[in-house]
């Protein structure tokens, strides 16, 4: 099918591939020809009549394009002048004349020689043409507007031509649009459909113009921005940095005048005025600058002047002790004794002038260490003790500690570092001479975070503490002028260095009757200023008193009564405001509705002396108990059966307790192989207390024989002791707690080693009274005095 409408009219011209430009006709544009074939072309129509044929090559990559691979349609230009290049190529200025049809290439050396037919535009001119060529206009210009290039003669053709034919060919040129694309408008005879095509062309043209001119500008707006914000940054720093070097210079001399007052030693001064340099040195943003802060702060309070020591006034201090306390004799003339010796030390000094410089004012010789289960008045003597002697008091629990740095510190170089509780307790106290409580010294641990109970040595050591050293502080902390005080409640695992600096004094759990003077005469009152009842006439009548302590507490110390007590008055605080308070005064019958029903039984004895059945005393950590131990025989084959939550120690009494027996069947009336045909059960009640120790060993012991020979244990007989494999009976610990427990039980007899008789100094007047004390040094007298015949 014949595609174009050709004109009669043709010609042969010398024709040249072009790779990718095209000169329309009405248009003039300057080609520049490189290849050999090409330039012969253009040198043998120049030499002619000027026109040459110029054709698009369909792959414009190609060097030397057949024939076949020459676009159809092409346009007949004149060549108007030709400007040699340096390197032998030529810019040719063309004309276009004519669109042409290539029918033959007759040769195609040197040049293309064509054979030509030209191509007729089909120029009717409707309305569309004329809308389509005012858009296309008006487009261009908004186009022009988003940043178009377009040579500025074309722009002037474009806008004064007024035939459409040849706009839409001006037009075609100065679209941004590829070859093959050109190649199309060319080959469009109908003008109207070109410029459709033309209008799309532009439409997407400016489209993309857009989108690009958008993209540009908000890569601007963007860029623009970013260089605002680094401005603005840059120039908040600055102002910063002005402002931060005015509060930093002020923050700098306010710590200096603070570092003056603190009235450090010089050397302490000296690190604190570094470490003060550094940090004026430093950003405000650095975050070590707060860790140096925190650090002068430390050196700045921390209490380094010492107060002026009161001299220790003996008289004031027992007036004291006796008004704070009751009881507690021993202790309290234990300690008057060491106030004294101090005393003495001091008035040595100023008398000597102290010229070996071992005795320092306020110093103390040796460390206290309070010993005693808890609530029996540690804490509150030690109080005492700094009223005394018009010190500060501060207390710290060592319970569980078991790493280095929490004695000594953490070394600076960690995060959140912080000074040891030794120099915590010193900040806290605000002088360096405070009495200063270490609670719980028994239960400091070690492991692998090395050894606090070290480190609590170099504290306590009167010889090295004047420079004690805190990993955090890094300067020496005078520790001498401090009166230390530690407390445990068992000396069992103190370690031995330790307990080597320690003076113990025992506070020994108390008897009922002290636990009722103690609160007559303190609890009851601290109480009621507590609970904001002082002089309202409030009391607890003195049976109820006795019932709290029997029934609702069961310890050594007086801690649950103080509770109880507290638990109390609290109800009737708020009685007394609700206006329900009927009476002042509670009385026994008040207690179960208050406090709840009885918390504890009361040990009771054997109605009647029983068989197999022995009283013993134990000793636990809330006081002294008594322990029934029983004995069962069954037919059997010679086993021992031990149940009640027996510990090792106490099972190896047991053991020890068979062995003796058997080894005595003879004495005891028994057949040789007796046991051979029986099994032993011995079983201790009251589970709860767990129990071990070896001073059952002697009650075991009683039983065992009791059941064996059928003879009845007198019921008021209560016995302790440790027995060996031969029957020797051993000394033991806690007499004092396991005497009251036996004196609460209502025990007439009480049986106790003879190595013991020395404890019973300690033991209340009362409770000596009320009790028969036998002593022993074999099982034989302790069986003679607990059985019956
Ligand atoms: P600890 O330190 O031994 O555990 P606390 O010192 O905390 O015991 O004593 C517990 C309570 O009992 C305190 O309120 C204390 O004042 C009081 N207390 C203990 N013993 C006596 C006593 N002998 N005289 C007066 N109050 C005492």
């Amino acid at each position: 099918m014949e595609l174009f409408k050709v004109s009669t009219s043709e010609g042969r011209y010398p024709l040249v591939a072009v790779r990718d430009g095209i000169i329309f006709p009405y248009t003039e544009g300057v080609l520049i020809f490189g290849r050999k074939r090409s330039l012969e072309a253009i040198k043998k129509a120049f030499a002619g009549d000027k026109k040459i044929v110029l054709v698009m090559q369909k792959n414009p990559r190609k060097e030397l394009p057949p024939k076949e691979d020459l676009y159809q349609v092409g346009v007949l230009a004149t060549i108007k002048k030709i400007v040699s290049g340096e390197r032998g190529e030529l810019n040719v200025l063309l004309k276009g004349e004519k669109k042409i049809k290539t029918l033959i290439i007759e040769s195609e050396s040197p040049f293309f020689m064509a054979k030509i037919a030209y191509l007729e535009d089909e120029t009717k001119i409707g309305k569309e043409v004329i809308a389509y060529v005012k858009h296309i206009s008006n487009v261009m210009k908004e186009a022009i507007s988003y940043g178009k290039t377009i040579d500025f003669t074309f722009l002037m053709n474009i806008l004064n031509i007024t035939d459409p034919e040849s706009f839409s060919y001006q037009v075609a040129v100065v679209l941004d649009i590829r070859p093959f694309e050109k190649q199309k408008l060319l080959e469009e005879v109908n003008l109207e459909k070109r410029l459709r095509m033309e209008v799309e062309m532009i439409d997407k043209e400016l489209n993309i113009l857009k989108i690009e001119k958008n993209i540009s500008r908000k890569t601007q707006e963007k860029f623009e921005k970013g260089m605002k914000q680094t401005f603005l940054r840059e120039k908040m720093r600055t102002i910063e940095q002005e402002l931060g070097k005015d509060k930093n210079g002020k923050e700098v001399g306010e710590y200096r005048e603070r570092i003056k007052k603190a009235m450090m030693p010089k050397m302490v001064e000296k690190k604190a005025l570094k470490e003060l340099k550094r940090l004026s040195q430093m950003s405000q943003y650095n975050p070590e600058a707060s860790y140096i802060r925190t650090y002068i702060d430390w050196l700045i309070e921390l209490p380094w002047r010492k107060p002026p020591a009161k001299k220790i006034d003996i008289n004031n201090s027992k007036a004291i002790l006796n008004r704070d306390h009751y009881g507690l004799k021993k202790v309290k003339e234990r300690i008057l004794e060491f106030l004294a010796v101090i005393k003495l030390l001091e008035t040595k000094k100023t008398k000597e002038g102290d010229k070996k410089g071992l005795v320092k004012l306020g110093k103390q010789p040796t460390i206290l260490c309070f010993v005693g289960p808890p609530g029996v008045g540690k804490t509150s003597l030690g109080k005492s003790i700094a009223r005394a002697l018009g010190r500060k008091f501060v207390k710290i629990s060592l319970g569980g500690i078991r790493d280095e740095a929490e004695i000594r510190g953490h070394r600076r170089t960690y995060v959140g570092a912080l000074p040891g509780r030794i120099i915590q307790g010193i900040k806290e106290a605000g002088t360096n001479n405070p009495v200063f409580m270490l609670d719980e010294i028994d239960k400091v641990g070690r492991d692998y975070r090395g050894d606090p109970s070290a480190a609590l040595l170099d504290a306590l050591d009167p010889e090295q503490n004047a420079t004690f050293s805190d990993h955090y502080l890094e300067v020496p902390f005078d520790l001498s002028q401090v009166f230390f005080i530690t407390t445990a409640n068992i000396l069992d695992t103190i370690p031995a260095a330790l307990l080597d600096r320690l003076e113990i004094i025992h506070f020994p759990g108390y008897t009922s009757e002290e636990k009722f003077n103690i609160a007559k005469k303190y609890l009851l009152k601290k109480q009621l200023l507590v609970h904001g009842l002082e002089g309202e006439g409030v009391k607890i009548s003195d049976s109820a008193l006795k019932m709290i302590i029997g029934r609702y507490t069961y310890e050594a110390g007086v801690r649950e009564l103080e509770r109880q007590i507290a638990a109390i008055f609290r109800k009737v605080a708020r009685k007394l405001v609700e206006k329900k308070l009927e009476k002042k005064t509670i009385k026994l019958a008040d207690l179960q509705p208050m406090l709840g029903p009885y918390k504890y039984s009361l040990p009771v004895i054997e109605e009647k002396d029983a068989i197999g059945i022995a009283t013993g005393l134990a000793w636990t950590m809330a006081g002294g108990q008594i322990l029934f131990i029983e004995v069962a025989l069954m037919p059997g084959k010679g086993s021992l059966t031990l149940t009640g939550h027996l510990g090792e120690v106490m099972k190896e009494s047991c053991q020890a307790a068979l062995s003796y027996v058997r080894s005595r069947w003879k004495k005891f009336g028994l057949k040789e192989k007796f046991f051979e045909k029986i099994n032993i059960h011995v079983h201790v009640p009251e589970g709860a207390v767990s129990k071990d120790g070896p001073s059952a060993g002697v009650s075991i012991t009683t039983a065992m024989v009791s059941a064996l020979t059928k003879r009845p244990v007198k019921r008021e007989v209560a016995m302790t002791g440790e027995i060996t494999l031969r029957g020797r009976v051993l000394p033991i610990g806690g007499v004092r707690e396991k005497v009251i427990a036996a004196h609460r039980a209502k025990i007439k007899t009480v049986i106790l080693p003879k190595e013991n008789k020395k404890d019973l100094v300690e033991i209340p007047e009362k409770v000596k009274k009320d009790l028969h004390f036998i002593f022993v040094s074999h099982m034989d007298e302790v069986l003679s005095h607990a059985l019956n015949h």
